[in-house]
């Protein structure tokens, strides 16, 4: 039985759940997208799982669509000893650029600009800001710091800097590279981590269009900077995560409960979908079940109407790869549920009249389907618009999208509410006669439904109607 709600779930593939038999499992626990994380694997690996998911998908006759996630300028720690090292708090350190490996108390950074980003005071994290270092004197090519917090590192330990601004690019040498491969390998969605401004995104676009590619791109929002930017980064994006892994070391944890309701508002109100990750069900990666406390965080993220929820380690690397997808599926009907009977339309971005067209269209398909009681609204989409702008009021009536692009069908899997997309074989005008055989032959409807069609929000042709099957 395939498991269909109206929040999607998002999972990150790795060797725990790269072979066949378990992402079939996966598609049929309600994975809607699938994640490769370009900080780990090789495109052996990855070209692997793409096989493989595209042999599921057609088993199972459902779009899968693939995420490709780019890994961005993270800065690391170059080689320690094997058991790491340890750090005491009021310990002085020297991070330095000139070295590959670790000498006493002088630790290897792999980016070699980090000494000019950095000045007295700032304060530098490492290991998912575990453990804390001030700069006590910054150099051409060291960095001098007191250990404000104790510790153990290990080689290639990720660093943040909450209180300076990193100037390395955003997209690197790797990224344009895993993005080749990506682009050839057709994926959906191109996430591009660390972003920090509209800028960005305009960059990765463009070098997704001179490869001929309309994948859509994911905004993560992971670094102070692009928190400040939200709405710039917003109103250029197709769509949003929230990245909380180093979102919570870039600003104080306590802090990011606060900023992921204002990303998921801010993208609701833009129509972008918006996806909440990270250490959704940490637990899960050793246990078959996840805590009260993961599970009400998960169930929180839909109450803050996030589109997709994601899962990092618990399906790339963990012993329950399964059992988690169910698992958020369990939360999702449950909350979902919830909120469908306290049912309450959200707004458009821009309240005051005149309303863009495309805009108002899609709101009062929504409206018009609660007050004549639809039981499907239709889009008819080319780019996705339609199905998003419905979407984001967040109404309890199933989204079906109708479109003629296969790309369109996989990225609107990561939409809240699209229940079913049908492809059409070239740009045919689709009469009411045809969307009736469809909904009946797929037994979405029954006679004597009422069904509302929306189409082409964004054209110039755009047109509301109400059918009865
Ligand atoms: P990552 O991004 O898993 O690629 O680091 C997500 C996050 O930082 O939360
Ligand atoms: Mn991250």
């Amino acid at each position: 039985m395939i498991i269909h709600n109206r929040t999607k779930i998002v999972c990150t593939i790795g060797p725990a759940s790269g072979d066949k038999k378990t992402l079939r499992k996966m598609v049929e626990a309600g994975m809607d997208v699938a994640r490769l994380n370009f900080s780990h694997g090789s495109y052996e690996d990855f070209s692997g799982i793409i096989k493989n998911l595209k042999e599921v998908s057609g088993e199972l006759d459902l779009p899968v669509c693939i995420l490709q996630d780019l890994q961005g300028p993270k800065i690391r720690l170059g080689i320690l000893p094997d058991n790491g090292i340890t750090l005491k708090k009021g310990d002085r350190i020297i991070l330095s650029t000139k070295l590959q490996k670790a000498t006493n108390k002088i630790l290897p950074v792999m980016y070699k600009h980090l000494p000019k980003d950095v000045k007295t005071g700032d304060t530098i994290l490492m290991k998912d800001g575990m453990i804390e270092l001030k700069v006590i004197k910054s150099g051409k090519t060291d960095i001098q710091c007191k250990v404000e917090s104790d510790g153990t590192i290990t080689s290639h330990s990720g660093i943040n800097v909450p209180t300076a601004t990193i100037r390395a690019a955003v997209i690197t040498a790797k990224d344009k590279r895993d993005l080749e491969f990506g682009l050839k390998n057709n994926v959906d969605y191109v996430a591009l981590s660390f972003v920090k401004n509209a800028q960005d995104i305009k960059d990765l676009r463009k070098l997704i269009i001179a490869k001929k590619s309309h994948a859509k791109i994911v905004a993560k929002i992971e670094r102070h900077e692009a928190v400040k930017n939200l709405e710039e980064i917003i109103n250029e994006t197709d769509a949003v995560m929230v990245a909380r892994g180093d979102l919570g070391t870039e600003i104080y944890p306590h802090m990011v409960p606060i900023i992921q309701k204002r990303i998921i508002h801010e993208a609701n109100l833009h129509g972008k979908p918006v996806i909440t990750a990270t250490e959704m069900l940490q637990s899960m990666v050793t246990n078959p079940r996840a805590t009260r406390a993961e599970v009400s965080d998960a169930a929180n993220a839909i109450f803050d109407h996030s589109d997709a929820l994601m899962l990092s380690n618990e399906t790339a690397v963990g012993k329950y790869p399964v059992e988690a997808v169910r698992t958020l599926n369990n939360v999702a009907c449950a909350v979902e549920k919830e909120l469908q009977k306290h049912e309450k339309f959200l707004p458009n971005k821009l309240t005051e009249d005149p309303l863009p067209a495309s805009y108002a269209i899609c709101s009062n398909a929504a409206r018009l389907s609660k007050n004549i009681g639809a039981k499907l609204i239709v889009a008819i989409t080319s780019s996705g618009f339609t199905a998003e702008h419905i979407s984001k009021h967040r109404i309890y009536i199933p989204i079906i999208a109708i479109t003629h692009d296969p790309l369109v069908e996989r990225q609107l899997q990561l939409v809240w509410g699209v229940r079913k997309t049908f492809v059409t074989k070239g740009k045919v005008i689709i009469k009411n006669q045809q969307i009736k055989q469809m909904l009946l032959k797929s037994r979405l409807a029954k006679k004597g439904d009422k069904i509302v069609i929306v189409k082409n929000a964004s054209k110039v042709d755009k047109t509301i109607s109400i059918i009865v099957i």
